[in-house]
C-alpha cells in the first residue's frame, strides 16, 4: 500500500536521518508548544526562535502571560509582525485563566475554540501536548502531500483544505501522532523543501508522483496573492523642544492596532516636501507660523503581505502646544524605547535620531 510505504518510511526517516533541532521540540507542556506555534505562524524557525526563548524566560508560564501589561508583551513582540498574533496570545491567556481555571485544555475541539487557534494550531497542540490522533496540514505538509500524491490543488477554498486534511488524518500514525507529525514538517522543512528539494536522495523518490512524472517545479499549485496596496505615511515627530515628543496608541482595525506612533499624516500618494511644509494637516495642526520644521528624513518603506507601507519621517518643534495634542501623550526621549512602535518606526529609532 502507497499509504502505508508514505508513514513507514516517513518515521523511518525521522528515526534515523532527522537532526534538525528546535527548542519546542519534543516538548509536552501545552503552554509551551502553543507559544512556539503562534509565534511560528507566518514566522521563519530561524526568527522565531529567539522571540520564543524570550518569551519563555519573561512569561514561563500561563498565569505570568495572562497577569503581564499588554504594552510590555506588544514589546517583546516588536519586529515579529502580524500583531494580530500578539493580541490572540493575550486573549487566550485570559481565557485560559478564567475560564479553565489556568489549566490548557486537552481536547482539540476546546483548543479550537480559543482566539487565534486554528486547525492546524489545534492539532499540533492536541497531537505533541496530548498524543491526540490529529493530522496537522500546514504549508509544509501541503506540499508534501501535493508532490507525493501528484494533487494539483492548491489550499485555496474549504473543500481544497477538507481534501488535504482527510489526506493527512488517514496517513497519520494514531500510535503516536505527535512524532509523526513532527517528522512530517520537519521532511517537508529540510527534504521536500520549496525549491531544490533532495529527490535524488529522497526515501519517498519511488512512489512520488510528481518525481516519477517531472511535476516537481509545478506542485503544490500557488494561491494568486491579490493585488498589493501602497500607502504613505508621514510621521511627524513632534516636540515643543523640551526633550519630549507625541506619541499615541494605534487603536483603529488597521495595521499595527496597539502598536505606537508618533503623529500621522497618511496620504494616498507621494507628497514631495515643499508639499508637506505647506500642508494643509501641518496647518491644521500645527499652526501657520507656529513650529519649526527641522528635519524631513528619506523615505523609507516597510513591506507587509498584502501591502507596502512608505514612511517618511518630519522633524518639528513647536511654539506652544498643538491641538493634537490633547489626543497624544507626552513621552520623554530616553523612555520611547519603553513603547512597541511598527518595524518602519522603530528602525528609524535605531539610527539614533532623537536622543
Ligand atoms: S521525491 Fe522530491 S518531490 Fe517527491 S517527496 Fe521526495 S523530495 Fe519531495
Amino acid at each position: 500500500m502507497v499509504n502505508m510505504d508514505f508513514s513507514k518510511k516517513l518515521l523511518q526517516w525521522s528515526g534515523r536521518e532527522n537532526v534538525r533541532h528546535m527548542p519546542w521540540k519534543g516538548e509536552k507542556n501545552p503552554y509551551r508548544i502553543w507559544l512556539s506555534e503562534i509565534i511560528l505562524q507566518q514566522t521563519r524557525v530561524e526568527q522565531g526562535w529567539a522571540y520564543y526563548e524570550k518569551f519563555i524566560k519573561s512569561y514561563p508560564n500561563l498565569k505570568s502571560l495572562a497577569s503581564a501589561k499588554e504594552k510590555e508583551v506588544f514589546k517583546l513582540w516588536e519586529g515579529l509582525g502580524y500583531y494580530s498574533r500578539c493580541r490572540n496570545l493575550l486573549a487566550t491567556a485570559k481565557i485560559i485563566v478564567r475560564e479553565y481555571k489556568g489549566v490548557f485544555p486537552d481536547n482539540y475541539e476546546e483548543i479550537l475554540k480559543l482566539p487565534g487557534i486554528g486547525p492546524y494550531t489545534a492539532a499540533a497542540i492536541a497531537s505533541f501536548a496530548f498524543g491526540l490522533p490529529h493530522a496537522v496540514v500546514d504549508g509544509n505538509v501541503h506540499r508534501l502531500l501535493s508532490r507525493y500524491f501528484g494533487i494539483r490543488m492548491p489550499m485555496r477554498s474549504a473543500k481544497d483544505k477538507r481534501l488535504f486534511q482527510t489526506l493527512a488524518d488517514a496517513l497519520l500514525d494514531k500510535k503516536d501522532p505527535g512524532k509523526y507529525n513532527q517528522a512530517i514538517m520537519d521532511f517537508g522543512a529540510l527534504i521536500c523543501k520549496p525549491a531544490n528539494p533532495l529527490c535524488t536522495s529522497c526515501v519517498q523518490s519511488k512512489n512520488c508522483q510528481a518525481f516519477q512524472h517531472q511535476w516537481v517545479n509545478i506542485l503544490p499549485l500557488k494561491e494568486k496573492m491579490p493585488a498589493r496596496k501602497e500607502r504613505w505615511f508621514y510621521y511627524f515627530i513632534v516636540t515643543a523642544g523640551d526633550g519630549k515628543y507625541l506619541i499615541r496608541e494605534r487603536k483603529d482595525k488597521d495595521i499595527w492596532k496597539n502598536l505606537y506612533e508618533f503623529v500621522l499624516w497618511e496620504t494616498g500618494k507621494l507628497m514631495p516636501q515643499q508639499q508637506i511644509r505647506e500642508s494643509g494637516f501641518v496647518q491644521e495642526n500645527f499652526g501657520k507660523t507656529g513650529f519649526q520644521i527641522l528635519h524631513i528624513s528619506d523615505e523609507m518603506m516597510q513591506i507587509l503581505t498584502h501591502q507596502t507601507i512608505h514612511g517618511c519621517f518630519v522633524h518639528i518643534r513647536l511654539k506652544k502646544p498643538a491641538r493634537c495634542l490633547k489626543n497624544y501623550l507626552l513621552i520623554p526621549a530616553d523612555q520611547l524605547d519603553q513603547y512597541p512602535f511598527p518595524g518602519l518606526i522603530s528602525s528609524y529609532l535605531k539610527s539614533g535620531i532623537i536622543t
